[in-house]
């Protein structure tokens, strides 16, 4: 195993939220609970949707969330947000389902719900909520991460590093040599 073998990398896939686009048509939740059917596209039902769209018309709010993970518990988290001079609740943001809200949870069994980005074979280009947003609200990005390797990744690569020394220099010579670079520190 080389260095460059272990530098971990993976596409990590994204969705750009602009709120200020998003006209609240709720295509998106139409489009997730499609795709999401059992037979696929077989019935649209929004509640089945792994997004929702935080409504508010009065004060003119229209926030696209996709479902993360489920919380048996409520957070502490009651804060209000102000952008563009609207003011948004914490919750207007927050993908978790929760006891709070019925957000994110499979109206017949009660699970819960999370996006799993469309994840299907073969890939989808873009996601099916992206794809259904038509005033361009929901970007689709994919971006390459790279993380250090943890500790169990650095340990396998020092060992593989000793087998090919061993394999090539022989296990006596490369204890004599550890033993000689020991002594001299
Ligand atoms: S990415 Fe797919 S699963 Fe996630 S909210 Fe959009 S349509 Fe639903
Ligand atoms: S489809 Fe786009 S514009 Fe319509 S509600 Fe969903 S995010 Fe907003």
């Amino acid at each position: 195993m080389t260095a460059s073998t272990v530098v971990a990398k993976k596409i990590v896939k994204e969705i750009k939220v602009e709120i200020d686009k998003c006209t609240g048509c709720r295509a998106c939740e139409m489009a997730c609970s499609a795709f999401h059917a059992r037979p696929r596209f077989s019935s649209i039902n929004p509640a089945r949707a792994r997004i929702r769209v935080v409504v508010d018309e009065i004060n003119d709010e229209y926030v696209p969330i996709r479902a993360g993970d489920y919380t048996p518990s409520e957070c502490n988290g009651r804060h209000i947000y102000k952008i563009g001079g609207k003011e948004y609740s914490e919750c207007s943001f927050c993908g978790a389902s929760c006891p709070s809200r019925d957000y994110f949870r499979e109206p017949d069994s009660g699970l819960p719900l999370k996006c799993d980005m469309c994840e299907s074979i073969p890939p989808l280009e873009k996601p099916w909520c992206v794809q259904a947003c038509l005033p361009g609200a929901l970007t689709y990005i994919e971006r390459e991460e790279t993380r250090e390797p943890r500790p169990q990744e650095k340990r396998a690569e020092l060992e593989g590093g000793l087998e090919s020394l061993v394999n090539k220099f022989g296990q006596d010579a490369l204890i004599e040599a550890l033993s000689k670079m020991t002594k001299g520190h």
